[in-house]
């Protein structure tokens, strides 16, 4: 059995939500690098739940175009499980400035498809403490220590199945 699962928080962002071909491409990536979708959902965010959501960057230089950008089309959200999950997440979208990353990392998820420095495809939990805070941020109804209780170990285990309409992961019942 392998150890204690991770969960984080990944936003899928405006400028590949608006893309269906690249967010396609983008799930593909996910699910064969062997993530676990525990909940996913399509959110359209204010401005004011933006700027709440990336509070830590408040005063910076580019604050304003980074809510502009987040509020200005859908995101999807989704809860991701594994092992390791919040570096291996973090790993597949390269690093956070694409005018970069397109030369450093042009495999990666931002360096295949990011737009700007700001339009940078997606974000990712960067510690459990964040990951806590961010999954309650969008998914409020999920209660981590149940789900620990009585999900994780289907996970764990790889008991699992994709439904791809839903975009979740569901324990496979022993019936
Ligand atoms: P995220 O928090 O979205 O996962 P990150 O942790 O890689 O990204 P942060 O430093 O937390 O990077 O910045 C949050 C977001 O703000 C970035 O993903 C990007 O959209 C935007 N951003 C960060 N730095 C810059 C910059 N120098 N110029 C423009 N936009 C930036
Ligand atoms: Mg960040």
């Amino acid at each position: 059995m392998s150890q204690r699962l991770q969960l984080t928080l990944a936003i899928l962002k405006p400028d590949i939500v608006a893309n269906p071909s690249v967010l396609k491409n983008v799930w593909t990536r996910m699910l064969e690098n062997g993530l676990y979708f525990v909940m996913s959902k399509r959110v359209q965010l204010s401005a004011v739940q933006a700027e709440q959501f990336y509070a830590e960057h408040r005063g910076k230089f580019f604050q304003n175009r980074l809510v502009c950008f987040m509020s200005s089309g859908p995101v999807w959200c989704h809860i991701l499980c594994g092992d390791d999950v919040i570096g291996r997440w973090r790993r597949m979208l390269g690093p956070t400035k694409v005018l970069k990353t397109v030369f450093d990392q042009p495999d990666s998820i931002r360096g295949s498809f990011g737009l700007t420095d700001t339009r940078n495809c997606a974000h990712g939990s960067d510690a459990d403490a964040t990951a806590k805070k961010e999954v309650g941020f969008f998914f409020p109804e999920f209660d981590i220590d149940k789900w620990y209780k009585e999900q994780h170990k289907f996970f764990q285990n790889d008991l699992v199945e994709f439904d791809p309409d839903k975009l979740q992961h569901f324990a496979i019942s022993d019936t």
